[in-house]
């Protein structure tokens, strides 16, 4: 593209972004108080509302421990595929309102904004400075076209951004459909996950060290199990 033509067009976006946020003013996706800026898209006063988790968890399986020495009761015996898990935001009312605008009300700037959120906290854990590959959990394709999009690849895309990791976006594909794993018990998510997921032909995931990113993180079954699609070490805790 030449020059003059690309500071044209650039000139050209910036004045319909200007116009767009005359007529259509960004406001905060939680509270709708008027922002300043499209980016980022929640206030001040709603962003403090988005609170890191900080009590003890798993070193493993990332679920809260009540003393940060204790065993965790979770994952004691139970084989695992991932090295470790890690939930970085509370769900808490305001990031449950973010997880529903993002997967059922087309926002897909939500994904980025939590992404970036949840970059600024990883890029400083030791454990991340290993990764070369940012991998999102996919949806079945059916689902994907009904919504146009993978919330957890868009998070993934954030993430990316903030960490200067690439994402593989299709590097997983899902196999079947499955239920939603909202209303099930711990046993019945593993079986309803069980197989679900492969690896895309002509990707390679040997000595590959891989973050995976869903929007939710409950019992760590579905993540498991696209680490087992992935052929990740079998972990006995
Ligand atoms: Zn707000
Ligand atoms: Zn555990």
């Amino acid at each position: 593209m030449p020059a003059s033509f690309d500071r044209l067009f650039q000139k050209c976006s910036e004045t319909l972004q200007a116009t767009t946020d005359l007529v259509f003013p960004p406001c905060c996706a939680l509270c709708h108080a008027r922002l300043f800026s499209s980016d980022p898209i929640v206030c001040d006063d709603c962003e403090r509302q988005l609170v890191l988790l900080s009590a003890p968890s798993c070193d493993q399986c990332g679920m809260p421990l009540d003393m940060p020495d204790e065993d965790c009761t979770f994952c004691v015996g139970r084989t695992l595929h991932f090295v470790r898990a890690q939930a970085v935001l509370e769900f808490n009312q305001p990031v449950q309102t973010l997880i529903h605008l993002l997967k059922y009300r087309d926002r897909r700037s939500v994904g980025r904004f939590l992404g970036h959120r949840i970059g600024k906290i990883v890029v400083h854990e030791s454990w991340f400075s290993h990764i070369d590959r940012i991998v999102p959990v996919p949806l079945h394709a059916v689902r994907r076209r009904e919504r146009g999009y993978n919330q957890a690849e868009e998070i993934a895309r954030g993430l990316a951004f903030c960490t200067h990791i690439p994402v593989d976006a299709g590097a997983l594909l899902r196999r079947h459909s499955t239920r939603s794993q909202t209303r099930l018990s711990v046993d019945e998510r593993r079986t309803n996950v069980r197989n679900v997921f492969g690896v895309s032909t002509g990707r390679h995931f040997k000595n590959a060290r891989i973050a995976l990113v869903d929007d939710v993180y409950t019992t760590g079954a579905t993540l498991d199990e696209c680490a087992a699609g992935t052929g990740g070490r079998r972990r006995r805790c």
